[in-house]
């Protein structure tokens, strides 16, 4: 039987970039996958979605163009061409995974890890054995309980499909329903949003939520707030739809993007007696111990932030915890402070406490610009940017800001790290600006 210092199930962006680490350490590190190396960021979710997302946007460009003097003739859209080019670079992607893993040393073994006990694990009729195992094997989609629900896609099975569904009900406006409704209504296909409550994207900033609800028609999203599906019936090539609210509909597709769970389901964990909260998720300790010591666990399967970024620095903290600190001197990873986006059209991105949230610490500043962004003044577009700082009254620190608007990402990145560092309302204030920028905003609110 083979034994490792390190036996890791799962090769996503947590694991993988923990079995890089133990290995750069040191440590003889196996990787167990049971699909394609890479995990969801690289095969399912960040990377296609951006690829699918910058696809549906040229429409909207080549209407743009046209103002600024072009002749946009003929252009036509072809979903296999797309579907096809995205899986090939996908492939190449996760052959450079498996040159990092071949070249830091990591034994790669292909299969379904089950636990056999607290030490051993089996992959088909492998049995190997590990000093310390990382459980990271993140999460997938669940489909509500309806009848029909096992009609409906998940978002796994959205960037394969055959062809574009020329009329698509979507399910649920977390992040991922937002950025599917934006791929799919900018590639022209008829794109109807339903979700639970009055106003999509639950959890962040409220004003935030309603500036979305009021552009998210433009690009000829349809909302239905407050109304979910009931049932879902097969119609020959399309299904019919009924909803809460009474009404029928018929689609081609429906997705349901309607929450994910974490992979436990297929560890056997019993064997072991490991604890998970009532999500599924594994309970760990600050430092990703569960409370088997030897076993730890980090990424979506502990339903923190789900995000690539956090996934990747939950490993580092670890591994560096692990062999650079004696156990006394263990940090614990901050993640007080996550950027994110929701690659939606117009894009959304987040960094820091709501208005809600500052509100509930204590006094608050909040400062807010609505604008049309100059191109649009020759596009026709009539979406709109906005942005909000939220500060913090009496120490002056930039609490949270809040944008949406054309490259809404690529800004928040850079303004990011000035939140990241304590910055104040004057730092940005005394900040000059580069114009003309959308960006520039952040630095003129008054
Ligand atoms: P994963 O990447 O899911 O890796 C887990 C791996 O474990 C998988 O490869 C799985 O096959 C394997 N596995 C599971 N069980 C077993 C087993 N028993 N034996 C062997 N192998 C097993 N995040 C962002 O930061 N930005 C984005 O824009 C973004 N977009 C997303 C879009 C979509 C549609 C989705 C679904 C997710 C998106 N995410 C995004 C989230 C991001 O993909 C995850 O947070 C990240 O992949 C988590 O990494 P992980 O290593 O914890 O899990």
């Amino acid at each position: 039987m083979q034994v490792f210092d390190w036996l890791i199930i799962g090769a996503g962006s947590a694991g993988v970039r923990a079995a890089r680490l133990a290995a750069q350490s040191g440590a003889n590190v196996c990787v167990i996958e049971q699909a394609a190396l890479g995990g969801t960021c690289v095969n399912l979710g960040c990377i296609p979605k951006k690829l699918y997302a910058t696809a549906s946007q040229f429409a909207e460009q080549f209407t743009a163009a046209v103002g600024f003097g072009w002749q946009i003739e003929g252009a036509r859209f072809s979903w296999p061409a797309l579907r096809d080019h995205q899986q090939h670079y996908i492939h190449y992607l996760n052959g450079v995974y498996q040159r990092m893993l071949d070249q830091a040393g990591v034994t790669i073994v292909r299969g379904q890890a089950i636990f056999v006990d607290a030490h051993h694990v089996k992959v088909g009729e492998q049995v190997l054995q590990g000093k310390q195992i990382l459980i990271a094997t993140g999460a997938a989609p669940v489909r509500m309980s309806i009848p029909g629900a096992e009609l409906a896609k998940i978002s796994d099975q959205m960037f394969a499909l055959p062809q574009q569904p020329q009329r698509l009900l979507i399910v649920g406006s977390g992040y991922i329903g937002l950025e599917f409704a934006g791929i799919f209504a900018g590639l022209g296909t008829h794109t109807e949003l339903c979700f639970r409550q009055s106003l999509p994207l639950n959890g962040f900033d409220d004003e935030l939520r309603q500036q979305l609800a009021a552009q998210l028609p433009l690009l000829d999203i349809h909302l239905l707030p407050n109304n979910l599906p009931v049932s879902i019936e097969s119609r020959g090539n399309h299904y019919q739809v009924h909803f809460q609210q009474g009404q029928m509909a018929e689609y081609d597709q429906v997705l349901m993007a309607t929450g994910r769970k974490p992979n436990t389901q297929s560890l056997q964990l019993e064997s072991i007696g490991l604890q998970l909260n009532d999500a599924g998720a594994i309970i760990v300790d600050d430092f990703f111990r569960t409370h088997v010591p030897h076993i730890f666990a980090l990424g979506d399967v502990i339903d923190r932030h789900a995000l690539t970024p956090v996934a990747i620095a939950q490993a580092k903290c670890l591994m560096q915890n692990f062999y650079q600190r004696p156990a006394a001197d263990w940090q614990v990873f901050d993640d007080k402070l996550v950027a994110s986006a929701v690659f939606s059209q117009p894009e959304v991105a987040t960094i820091g406490l709501t208005q809600q949230q500052a509100e509930q610490q204590g006094d608050c500043q909040v400062y807010t610009a609505n604008f049309r962004p100059l191109t649009n003044g020759l596009s026709g577009h009539l979406s709109r940017c906005w942005m909000k700082m939220v500060v913090d009254k009496k120490t002056q620190r930039v609490l949270g800001l809040h944008m949406i608007g054309p490259h809404a990402a690529e800004i928040m990145q850079g303004f990011a790290v000035a939140v990241t560092m304590g910055a104040s309302k004057a730092d940005f204030d005394r900040t000059l600006a580069i114009h003309p920028t959308l960006a520039e905003e952040w630095v003129l609110l008054k």
